[in-house]
């Protein structure tokens, strides 16, 4: 009788012994955090702040198949999904977290030591920084050496083209009132319902 009680508790320790790995306290730590963040934002009658309360965020570095690990702001309630994934705390190609002058963990793709820097445009609205970060997977002849593919010159593009086509979509999508006062020139009807929901939040926001 003594012996199985002491086999059951046994049993009940290992079980209750944390696993250590620096993964699991993260998600101890993380998941289920809350956080109440106040916004500003312009309305036609001036500021109005705003308050919500929703799953804090974190950044997580994404493995992606070309571009090795890019940081991305995350939601600390998907953290187990994601960790599970591959993505990790620490940005496997410079081996550290990206902190910027100010000392906060950023997605800013220009803190990683390991890649070359990219181009960046600033919105003249809400000074968000607009990354060349949305290159294409593959850059050069797509055919390789296969004799059959048709090269076709229509996807090349600069970072300059990239980060002005990114930054007008962010106008429309984010300013609309300043885009049509900059006369920025309108989207392609291809990308006006890509985002329904951040364009009308974003209405919803400016009134
Ligand atoms: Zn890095
Ligand atoms: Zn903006």
């Amino acid at each position: 009788m003594q012996k199985r009680t002491g086999k059951t508790a046994t049993v009940e320790v290992t079980e209750n012994v944390p696993v250590g790995t620096s993964d699991e306290v993260l998600i101890a730590e993380q998941e289920g955090r809350m956080v109440q963040s106040a916004e500003t934002v312009q309305s036609e009658d001036g500021p109005v702040i705003t308050t919500h309360t929703r799953p804090g965020t974190l950044v997580l570095y994404k493995p992606t198949e070309s571009h090795g690990y890019l940081p991305r702001t995350v939601s600390a309630s998907a953290l187990r999904q994601l960790l599970k994934q591959g993505w990790k705390q620490v940005c496997p190609d410079c081996n550290k977290r990206h902190i910027n002058k100010d000392g906060i963990e950023s997605t800013d793709p220009n803190l990683c030591d390991a890649r070359d820097p990219v181009a960046v445009r600033v919105c003249r609205v809400c000074t968000k920084r607009i990354f060349d970060n949305r290159q294409f997977t593959y850059d050069g002849k797509m055919g390789g050496d296969d004799p059959n593919v048709i090269e076709d010159e229509a996807g090349s593009s600069t970072p300059e083209e990239r980060t002005l086509a990114s930054l007008h979509l962010h106008y429309w999508t984010w300013h609309p009132r300043e885009a049509q006062m900059m006369k920025i020139p309108p989207l392609p009807a291809a990308l006006q319902p890509a985002a329904p929901g951040e364009t009308r939040q974003a209405n919803e926001r400016a009134i």
